[in-house]
């Protein structure tokens, strides 16, 4: 998944700047080479070639093994969290035990078009539209099967309603106004909408606090001795939406 992310990171940039697609396989961006299946073997590859092609000899890059150990680490969490007794419940309670397989299906693939926005994010400065509109409709889709779970249920109903309110509120809402007000000086264009998707899936005003901090907090102390005046939002806001589902129901502990 990693390494499927990094790879559709870069067709969409070729495609963004008008560059012909190099083909089906994968190939060395430097000597356009086609790899062979050992050179395509995520991290292992890599770590072999110490980060270069086999042809020319020029750096590979980090994002590439960084994407792939991403891929793991987001699988993996999602993985563990779902089949431990933990209870992975996107949805409604663990009762609804259909609907939340349903719903962690979807957001497997959310988790794709987040861990490409972040790719593309920390490459390129920027977040594809297309791709934020995609991530929002798949997070409608996971809120939609939520609120299946509240039908008939009034005072869930409406609970539902407030929670999502408050938790697209104070991720879409407060980096829409950062965007605004610092005309795209301080975050960029995108990041008001990822938080919208962020937002749709945790239905919780007090788990978007959590992202809220948590991507602001990391992205400060990596951003900040880089001196860079505009940070990527999307890689730290993507990573603390991870750790904050995962550690969902002991973060919702000690709600106030
Ligand atoms: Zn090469």
């Amino acid at each position: 998944m990693g390494s499927f992310c990094c790879c559709q990171a870069w067709r969409i940039r070729y495609k963004e700047e008008g560059k012909k697609d190099l083909g089906k396989r994968s190939v060395c961006l430097k000597c356009g080479r086609q790899l062979k299946w050992y050179e395509n073997v995520p991290v292992v590859s890599w770590l072999v070639q110490r980060g270069k092609c086999r042809g020319c000899g020029k750096e590979i890059g980090a994002a590439e093994i960084l994407s792939e150990l991403a891929g793991i680490a987001i699988f993996g969490i999602l993985g563990a969290v779902s089949v431990s007794g933990l209870g992975f419940c996107i949805v409604g309670n663990c009762a609804y035990s259909n609907r939340n397989f349903l719903a962690i299906g979807v957001l497997a693939v959310l988790l794709v078009a987040l861990l490409i926005l972040a790719i593309y994010d920390a490459k390129w400065g920027e977040l594809p539209t297309r791709l934020l509109v995609v991530g929002i409709v798949l997070g409608i889709g996971i809120w939609a099967i939520s609120f299946s779970t509240t039908w008939g249920w009034g005072e869930g109903m409406r609970e539902l309603v407030l929670e999502t309110l408050g938790a697209v509120g104070i991720l879409g809402g407060i980096y829409y106004l950062l965007y605004f007000f610092s005309k795209e000086n301080l975050v960029g264009g995108g990041d008001w909408m990822l938080g919208v998707a962020i937002g749709l899936v945790l239905q919780d005003w007090w788990l978007a606090i959590w992202v809220l901090f948590l991507s602001n907090l990391v992205g400060a102390i990596v951003m900040l001795p880089q001196r860079k005046k505009k940070i990527a939002f999307g890689p730290f806001l993507a990573g603390a939406f991870v750790v904050v589902l995962a550690l969902k129901w002991v973060i919702l502990g000690f709600k106030p």
